[in-house]
C-alpha cells in the first residue's frame, strides 16, 4: 500500500493529550535543538476534539486523594495558567464538599496542598461550612455538609476552545494535523518496535517514536498492539488477582440547564467556582418525590448558556460501540430529574430548574484501566500511550512530561502510572469517595 510521507515523531489521536504532547515536544525539540514541529505529525480520525476531549465538562482541580494524581496535576494546572487566553482557562477555583465520611480523605488532599503549594482552603464543621458557602451564595441550603475543600486554583475550560488553541500553538510550530486518517494496525519489527503506522489511507514509517492518545479508543490500540484483555493485579498487600479485565468502560452523565449565566454568580458579582457535592442527606425533586436516600453527588459550573453538570457515572457492561462518538451512550432516563433536584438541594435559585432542564444527549462514554488510574508507559520498545483512565480533560500537562520522556529524560511525574505497577503491587491509594476517578 501507498506510504503517507514518513515521520520521526507520529501521535495518534487529536484530544488533549495528542495535541499537547505534539505541541510540547515540538517546542522541546526547537529549544534542544533536535529539530521542529515539522517532525512531529498528528493522526486523527475525525476532527482535532472529535473525543472525550470535546465533550468534557471542562473542569479543572486538584481534589486528588493519590499523592501521584495530586502532584501531577500541580503540574497541569501550571500548564493551563501559563496561557489561560489560548487554552479558555477559566481560574475560577473548584469547591468540594462532603459528609464526614469524606472528612479524612479531604484533610489529607489538603495538608498535601500545603505541602506541593497549591492554593487551598480547608473548612471543617456543618456551621462553618454553611457560613462560608453562604458568603459566596446567600441561597445555599445543603444541610449536613460537614468538610469543604476550596481550590482556589484550578476551575475550568471551554472544552473545543482549548482544543482550538492547542491547534494553533501544534500549527505555530509547525506540527502537521492530519484529519480523516485512521490507524488500523502497526507493522512491528523483529524487535517489536513500530515500523510503520498503518492506516486507511496507507502506512506511515516512523522514524523514531509513536504516541498513542486514543481516550476512549484506548482498548482498540491495546489490542492492535497485542496486549492481554486481561491481566493479573498484585494488591499492596501481595495478593494476587488473577484475570482481572484491562478496560471497562463507565457512561459519564452530565446535562444542562439554560439559564441566564449571570444569573449564578457569587454574592459580590463574581464568576462561581466549580463546585462538586457530595452528600448523605436525603435528595428529593422540588415536588416532593423521594430521589435517594444513599449517598449521592453532584458537580457544577457555569457555562455560556447557562449551567452544566454532572453526577456519579454508570458503569457499562461489557464492549460498547464508540463510533459514532458519543451518541451511543445511554443516560439514566432518571438523570435530569436527579441532577435538577440536587442543584435546587444546594441553591433554592435553582428551585423549578427541572422545566429549564435541555433536553439534549449529554455525557459519554469513558474508557477505565483495571484500576482507574492512568496508564502513561511505553507499550513497545518506540510506541509509548497515553491512556489516561478519564481522568484527563484536566491533565494538559501530561503531554509537556511525555515530551520529556520522550526525548530521553525521566519523569517522576508519570513514573507511578507505568503499567508494570499491576504486576510489582505499586497501586494507587483508593479513596471513599462514589466517583472512579477521585
Ligand atoms: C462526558 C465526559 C465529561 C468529562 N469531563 C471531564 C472534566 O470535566 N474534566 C476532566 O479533566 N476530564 C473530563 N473528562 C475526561 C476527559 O474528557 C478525557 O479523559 C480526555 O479528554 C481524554 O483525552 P484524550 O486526548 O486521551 O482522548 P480524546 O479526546 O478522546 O482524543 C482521542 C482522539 O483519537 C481519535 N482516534 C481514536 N481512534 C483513532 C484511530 N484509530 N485513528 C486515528 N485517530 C483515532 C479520536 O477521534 C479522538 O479525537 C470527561 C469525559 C467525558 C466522556
Amino acid at each position: 500500500m501507498a506510504k503517507l510521507a514518513a515521520a520521526p515523531y507520529v501521535v495518534i489521536g487529536a484530544g488533549m493529550h495528542g495535541l499537547s504532547t505534539a505541541y510540547h515536544l515540538a517546542v522541546s525539540l526547537r529549544e534542544r535543538g533536535l529539530g521542529s514541529g515539522t517532525d512531529v505529525v498528528v493522526l486523527e480520525k475525525a476532527h482535532p476534539g472529535a473525543g472525550a476531549t470535546g465533550i468534557a465538562c471542562g473542569v479543572v482541580r486538584n481534589n486528588y486523594f493519590q499523592p501521584a494524581m495530586s502532584e501531577l496535576m500541580h503540574a497541569c494546572v501550571e500548564v493551563w495558567e501559563s496561557d489561560p487566553e489560548a487554552y479558555a482557562y477559566n481560574p475560577v477555583g473548584y469547591v468540594a464538599l462532603g459528609p464526614k465520611a469524606q472528612e479524612p480523605d479531604l484533610t489529607s488532599v489538603y495538608e498535601r496542598h500545603e505541602r506541593i503549594g497549591y492554593r487551598s482552603e480547608l473548612i471543617v464543621g456543618e456551621a462553618e461550612v454553611d457560613a462560608h458557602m453562604k458568603a459566596m451564595f446567600p441561597d445555599w441550603r445543603a444541610q449536613g455538609v460537614t468538610i469543604c475543600l476550596h481550590e482556589h486554583q484550578g476551575g475550568f475550560a471551554f472544552n473545543l476552545d482549548s482544543v482550538q488553541g492547542l491547534v494553533r500553538k501544534c500549527e505555530g510550530e509547525g506540527v502537521r494535523i492530519l484529519s480523516g486518517i485512521e490507524v488500523t494496525g502497526f507493522e512491528l519489527g523483529p524487535d517489536d518496535a513500530a515500523r510503520a503506522v498503518e492506516t486507511n489511507r496507507g502506512a506511515v514509517e516512523v522514524g523514531e517514536q509513536v504516541i498513542v492518545a486514543p481516550g476512549p479508543w484506548a482498548q482498540r490500540f491495546w489490542t492492535m498492539l497485542g496486549l492481554p484483555s486481561t491481566i493479573d493485579i498484585r494488591t499492596p498487600s501481595g495478593d494476587v488477582m488473577r484475570d482481572q479485565p484491562m478496560w471497562t468502560y463507565w457512561n459519564l452523565q452530565e446535562g444542562e440547564i439554560q439559564v441566564d449565566p449571570l444569573s449564578y454568580a457569587t454574592a459580590d458579582g463574581g464568576a462561581p467556582p466549580v463546585i462538586h457535592l457530595d452528600t448523605d442527606a436525603p435528595l428529593y425533586t422540588d415536588d416532593g418525590r423521594l430521589v435517594t436516600d444513599e449517598l449521592w453527588g453532584n458537580y457544577f459550573k457555569r457555562d455560556r448558556h447557562g449551567v452544566q453538570g454532572g453526577a456519579a457515572p454508570l458503569t457499562v457492561e461489557g464492549d460498547v460501540e464508540l463510533d459514532p462518538y458519543p451518541s451511543t451512550t445511554n443516560v439514566d432516563p432518571g438523570f435530569a430529574d436527579m441532577w435538577c433536584a440536587s442543584l435546587s438541594h444546594a441553591m433554592s435559585r435553582f428551585e423549578g430548574c427541572r422545566a429549564l432542564y435541555k433536553d439534549a444527549r449529554s455525557g459519554g462514554v469513558g474508557s477505565f484501566t483495571a484500576d482507574n488510574f492512568p496508564v502513561f508507559d511505553y507499550l513497545k520498545p518506540n510506541v509509548y500511550a497515553i491512556l489516561d483512565s478519564n481522568h484527563g480533560y484536566k491533565m494538559i500537562g501530561v503531554g509537556r512530561e511525555v515530551a520529556r520522556v520522550v526525548l530521553g529524560d525521566h519523569s517522576s511525574l508519570l513514573y507511578p502510572f507505568r503499567f508494570e505497577r499491576f504486576a510489582t503491587g505499586d497501586l494507587h491509594p483508593v479513596s471513599n469517595s462514589p466517583y472512579p476517578w477521585s
